[in-house]
């Protein structure tokens, strides 16, 4: 990401990485709890969070009615379809001929796991998992820990460039901190709480949508407290 220009509101105080916990609470009360990740099944879970990739979710949530008209929103259907045919399905989520690629990496990946059954591979620790996945053509860190926070159930926080815009603006970690060195500042700071990683990071999204843009928005931004 860019360096980000210092913004009107901005004092020289930086958050602390101890008030993270703090900032997830200002987020709840503020905005409710999110309820993430839209999707009605962690398969369609994981579906999405290859789709999302470099696009907005409206253009994913075509894609996927795409192939839920199809019927072709299942493990057994996904991996039989050609790529090509795939991609026209998927064709509104862009990039919809590498993306039909990485989908068919990805089934291959679940038949040799687990034989498409989701359940087999929740049994394997977090570690494990996020190791697997990340040696999935196409499977980069953010994707990996959506799918492990949100299709799997495993606990592991997702960084992505609302996180990092927002947490810049506010002095946490520097720009060129590392995506894993990110993740380990979240995970260190924050109780083991799946449901708290779950929640957080959908509230980081909801802040960095509303209010913290690429021209930040902070009269009326919960955050703005912690300047
Ligand atoms: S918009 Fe909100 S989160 Fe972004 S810098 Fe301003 S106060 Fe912070």
């Amino acid at each position: 990401m860019r360096s980000l220009k210092p913004i009107p509101c901005q004092k020289k105080r930086k958050l602390k990485i101890s008030q993270l916990h703090r900032v997830y609470t200002v987020l709840l009360k503020n905005f409710g709890h999110q309820k993430w990740w839209p999707g009605d099944t962690p398969f369609e879970v994981i579906i999405g969070a290859i789709l999302t990739q470099n696009t907005a979710w409206a253009n994913v949530e075509k894609a996927i009615l795409n192939l839920k008209k199809a019927r072709k929103l299942s493990f057994e259907a996904l991996r039989r379809i050609p790529a090509k045919k795939l991609a026209q399905w998927i064709r509104p989520s862009g990039y919809f001929n590498v993306k039909a690629d990485r989908l068919k990496a990805f089934m291959d990946f679940l038949d040799r796991e687990c034989q498409g059954d989701l359940s087999k591979l929740k049994q394997k620790t977090m570690p494990v998992l996020r190791e697997k996945l990340l040696a999935v053509k196409g499977v980069g860190p953010e994707t990996a820990d959506s799918i492990l926070l949100y299709a799997l159930g495993k606990r592991s926080f997702v960084i992505d460039a609302y996180t990092k815009r927002i947490f810049l603006r506010h002095g946490l970690a520097k720009d060129h901190d590392t995506y894993e060195r990110w993740r380990e500042i979240f995970m260190r700071a924050l109780p083991e709480n799946l449901d708290l990683y779950n929640d957080f990071h959908a509230q980081i999204v909801r802040t960095g949508k509303d209010y913290c843009r690429k021209v930040p928005r902070c009269e009326g931004c919960p955050l703005q407290r912690f300047f």
